[in-house]
């Protein structure tokens, strides 16, 4: 008779509370820090934050990242300062999304989304162009047709940066040492280790008084402010 107290599992299973998620029509929310497909980001006005130095592609240890720079035009510049990226590519099937390119990144200009569904038929489409990195006019990535997008996916494209703070110097727990971002503008700090997770704020939102200290034409922090 044991096989009956399986069968009152089972149906004591069929009016509990249902934990299966429906993907890909449904999908769950992401940690603030998954590594994702990467996005080219702008500042506030427009400009592209890469400058074409290829620290990003020199420490890659899958070495899936090219880039080459070339001098901006003093009429028409596509960067503030002297260099821009002219290509930037990405070649995904030799990704390991392991961030070290955002890490090591002087301008906060390659950065991570949560997308991770995306495919491709040919080797060649795999390897993402700067036109399909860079982010659009309203600062939101370029959804690629062969990418699944969901609520939610292009919001926090730059987590890591408030990941400075929370373990370490308590002094600089919430102190923003980044510059704005076109379609998002500066990015508030993640929260401490003594926030109020349970009651706390979306650390997605943008920063308030943060902006103060900022350069007017960039939104990047001011001169000796980073810390
Ligand atoms: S996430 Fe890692 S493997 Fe992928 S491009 Fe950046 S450094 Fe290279
Ligand atoms: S993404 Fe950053 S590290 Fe890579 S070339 Fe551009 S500025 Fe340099």
């Amino acid at each position: 008779m044991g096989y009956l107290d399986g069968f009152k599992v089972t149906f004591g299973k069929l009016f509990g509370e249902r934990v299966t998620t429906e993907y890909p029509h449904e999908k769950r929310p992401k940690p603030p820090r998954f590594h994702g497909r990467h996005v080219l980001n702008r500042y506030p006005d427009g400009m592209e934050k890469c400058i074409g130095c290829e620290l990003c592609a020199g420490v890659c240890p899958a070495r899936c990242i090219y880039v080459r720079g070339a001098d901006n035009s003093p009429d028409d510049p596509v960067s503030p300062g002297e260099r821009y990226g002219y290509v930037y590519e990405i070649n995904y099937l030799r990704c390991i999304h392991c961030d070290l390119c955002v890490e090591a990144c002087p301008t906060e200009a390659i950065t991570e989304t949560k997308v991770f569904e995306f495919s491709f038929p040919t080797r060649r489409d795999a390897i993402y162009t700067k036109d399909e990195l860079l982010t659009d006019d309203d600062g939101r990535p370029r959804r690629q047709p062969w990418e699944l997008w969901h609520e939610g996916d292009d919001e926090h494209t730059s987590g890591w940066m408030r990941a400075t703070s929370p373990s370490g110097q308590p002094d600089y727990e919430g102190r923003v040492g980044w510059s704005g971002e076109l379609g998002y503008g500066v990015r508030a700090p993640e929260q401490g280790q003594h926030a109020d997770l349970d009651g706390g704020e979306d650390d997605s939102v943008i920063a308030g008084d943060d902006t103060a200290d900022l350069d007017e034409h960039s939104g990047a922090p001011a001169a000796g402010d980073h810390h």
